[in-house]
């Protein structure tokens, strides 16, 4: 019998274990050397930073810490970036391309020296990822981009070809892929929760509840207003990605917010994740739209994800297409229950490149485009490093701002359309494919 109700919940799978929550309501200080706005993973290990250095840090929050991507995320350690190396250096010159890939390792290994040395309890496991491939052409572009990463950057990378592919995953829906083992999983939710930890712990102030209404320029610092007061500050940094509103219009020009959707699965009999998943591999796929999907870290059930082009209320359709999604790969689960589906934003942007950056003396860390488990702790730490001076806060994603996008003030009308089109495209493609 297929699911035609819906899942039991519609919270994220990771709150049962980690559930975000206010923090102790205290009065906010008059003055701080920082102001962070947003207390996502980029802003805590901003503050974090900050703090360790001696500064006075107080992170503000409109909602729950966490309760934006940081807790609602698949947890894949991807690093991606959007862009290829060919267009990143057409875009940079090679130098610039060159250092932003080379960056993207450092950055990996920042996330799992951080949480090892900060001994954060978050279920990490370094189980690799599978990428699987729609058609011969995209075989030979992974086996090629395999190849390129162990050579250039000893980065553990092979292709799979199809004859070898249920020794990663159970399917036959691809056409082979390739395989990074420097990709793994986390608990999204308890990283986040283990980060306030540490956060908090450093001496920073974190304010739950607590939405910032307003940031003026106000003799050589800002005056940064919420509805608890206001408070003065040196420096401001910004880190609401997904979640940016009014108070920061320069930002909203600049970032779409996309929906992400994820559903989760009722616990699996444990034959059958050993048919479907046998090594617990993350996984994701060479569609536009491709779908993202893990093991739970207990191993008992999939967690799958993708773009959802609602964008208000919870409809039920998101959820039906992630579930039809789900058997098309796996059409042993065509009976499944899902227990939970939720959905957070990420943030898009026409450049498709994590940054740092300035406007009128605040400072930007965001624009992570559905790849910030890996990003926006590393993004943050090196706009602490920038706050501070000095060469350590070097970064090759210190750029530009996003170009502001046309017609656009935050509300993004043309995302529905965009989504169709994409869709399209990944039609056309799998037709091509398989003909
Ligand atoms: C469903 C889903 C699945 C994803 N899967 C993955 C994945 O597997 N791997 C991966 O690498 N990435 C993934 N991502 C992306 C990743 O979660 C984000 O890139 C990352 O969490 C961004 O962190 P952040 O700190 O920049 O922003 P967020 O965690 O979104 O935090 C921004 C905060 O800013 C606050 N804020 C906004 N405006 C104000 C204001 N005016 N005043 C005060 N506070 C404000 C918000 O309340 C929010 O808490 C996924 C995202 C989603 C939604």
């Amino acid at each position: 019998m297929q699911q035609t109700s819906a899942p039991d919940k519609r919270t994220p799978y990771w709150w049962e274990d980690a559930p975000v929550r206010p923090l102790p309501e205290t009065p906010l200080a008059a003055k701080a050397d920082v102001v962070v706005v947003g207390a996502g993973y980029a802003g805590l290990v901003a503050a974090l930073t900050l703090a360790r250095a001696g500064r006075a840090v107080t992170v503000l929050d409109a909602m729950n810490p966490g309760e934006g991507a940081s807790s609602r995320n698949g947890g894949i350690t991807s690093g991606n970036i959007r862009m290829t190396f060919d267009q990143l250096k057409r875009r940079y010159g090679e130098g610039r391309a060159l250092a932003i890939e080379a960056e993207g390792k450092v950055a990996r290994s920042f996330t799992y020296d951080f949480i090892r040395s900060e001994g954060l309890d978050c279920d990490f496991q370094l189980t690799g990822r599978f990428y699987g491939v729609i058609g011969q052409e995209q075989y030979e572009s992974a086996a090629r981009s395999a190849e390129a990463l162990q050579r250039k950057l000893g980065i553990d990378s092979f292709a799979v070809p199809r004859a070898e592919q249920r020794n990663y995953l159970g399917t036959d829906y691809y056409r082979g892929g390739s395989v990074r083992m420097d990709i793994g999983g986390l608990q999204p939710a308890k990283y986040h929760a283990e980060i306030l930890r540490v956060t908090l712990a450093s001496g920073a102030t974190v304010h739950s509840g607590c939405p910032v209404t307003a940031i003026t320029a106000e003799g050589a610092g800002f005056v940064v207003t919420t509805p608890a007061g206001k408070i003065a500050a040196r420096q401001v940094l910004i880190c609401t990605n997904g979640y940016t509103d009014g108070a920061v219009p320069f930002l909203r020009r600049r970032l779409v917010p996309v929906r992400s959707r994820m559903i989760a699965t009722e616990e699996l009999p444990a034959d059958l994740m050993d048919r479907l998943m046998p090594r617990r591999m993350m996984a994701s796929e060479g569609k536009v739209l491709g779908f993202y999907y893990r093991p739970s870290p207990d191993g008992k059930r999939i967690l799958l994800g993708g773009r959802d082009a609602s964008q208000s209320g919870d409809p039920a359709a998101p959820t039906l297409m992630l579930r039809k999604g789900l058997i098309g790969l796996f059409p042993e689960l065509e009976d499944v229950r899902l227990s939970h589906s939720w959905f957070g934003n990420v943030a898009m942007h026409r450049d498709m490149i994590p940054r740092i950056f300035d406007h009128k003396g605040l400072t930007y860390a965001t624009g992570f485009c559905g790849s910030g488990v890996v990003w926006a702790p590393w993004i943050g730490s090196r706009a602490a490093h920038k706050l501070m001076g000095g060469a350590q806060g070097r970064s090759a994603f210190d750029m530009r701002p996003p170009p502001a996008i046309p017609l656009y003030a935050g509300k993004p009308w043309f995302m529905p359309a965009f989504i169709q089109g994409y869709r399209m495209q990944d039609r056309i493609a799998l037709a091509r494919a398989t003909r």
